[in-house]
């Protein structure tokens, strides 16, 4: 890193840069999860995931939440519609004044156009556009980190192959017992994921690629580079996009 876009990072990033609204993407076993907690706790704002919106309002019994679950328990999928109502309500939330890490929505490109005109609306803070980011891992990496995935089957520890291998193979370092390697932890079964996850995310991509609004963070580094890469993408895109 220069020390030219060192200093405008430590500018840009103080105490009063609003992250906004970001959408973060992944495809499987990129680190996804652990990257939006790691921005929640450094920005102060919260994540906002489709599948804990329907989890909460269907716990809370909230119309939405009824009609979710009845069209679930008829075998369908919840569509945009409802999806996007519980997006709206989750919005007018007072923790979402300086942002929110978007996690699974918006994952059609009318949901994405949905929330670009609901949040230029006057009642919805920050007043700042979605920015989307990606987190890259190579396709061979993914393979490897989730076909070399081993489990302890007594303390739970988590190997792998190629990256982090047991001392003895098949062998837990501390405890002697035998790791277990999870049923869908197979090169088929992440074939079929990565083309769903691919299908669904490339209009979502481009809308936001054509906007200007769209980034990539290399994801195949440590977490914690990998977050400053991410944090790194935010600020960029804002400086370009601030209104
Ligand atoms: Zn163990």
């Amino acid at each position: 890193m220069t020390h030219t876009s060192e200093s405008n990072l430590t500018a840009l990033a103080g105490d009063d840069f609003l992250p906004g609204p970001v959408l973060l993407l992944g495809a499987p076993g990129v680190g996804k999860g652990t990257q939006a907690q790691l921005l929640v706790t450094k920005y102060g704002i919260p994540q906002i995931s489709t599948g804990d919106l329907l989890r909460g309002n269907i716990a809370r019994g909230s119309e939405l939440g009824l009609k979710a679950k009845e069209i679930m328990s008829s075998g369908h999928l919840v569509d945009d519609e409802i999806v996007n109502q519980m997006v709206l309500h989750r919005l007018q939330e007072k923790d979402t004044h300086r942002g929110y890490i978007l996690d699974g929505y918006p994952r059609t490109l009318e949901q994405a156009k949905y929330l670009d005109l609901t949040i230029a609306g006057p009642i919805f803070l920050p007043r700042l556009p979605v920015l989307a980011v990606s987190i890259v891992v190579p396709y061979d990496q993914l393979l490897e980190r989730i076909t070399g995935r081993r489990i302890c089957s007594t303390c739970k520890h988590i190997y792998n192959m190629f990256s982090n291998a047991p001392k003895v193979v098949g062998v837990c370092d501390f405890d002697g017992a035998s790791l277990m390697q999870r049923g869908d932890d197979t090169e088929a079964v992440f074939v079929e994921r990565m083309k769903t996850f691919e299908a669904q995310t490339a209009p979502v991509v481009a809308h936001y690629h054509d906007l200007g609004r769209f980034e990539e963070a290399d994801g195949n580094q440590s977490v914690e580079a990998v977050n400053i890469a991410i944090e790194q993408a935010i600020i960029k895109l804002r400086g370009a996009t601030r209104r």
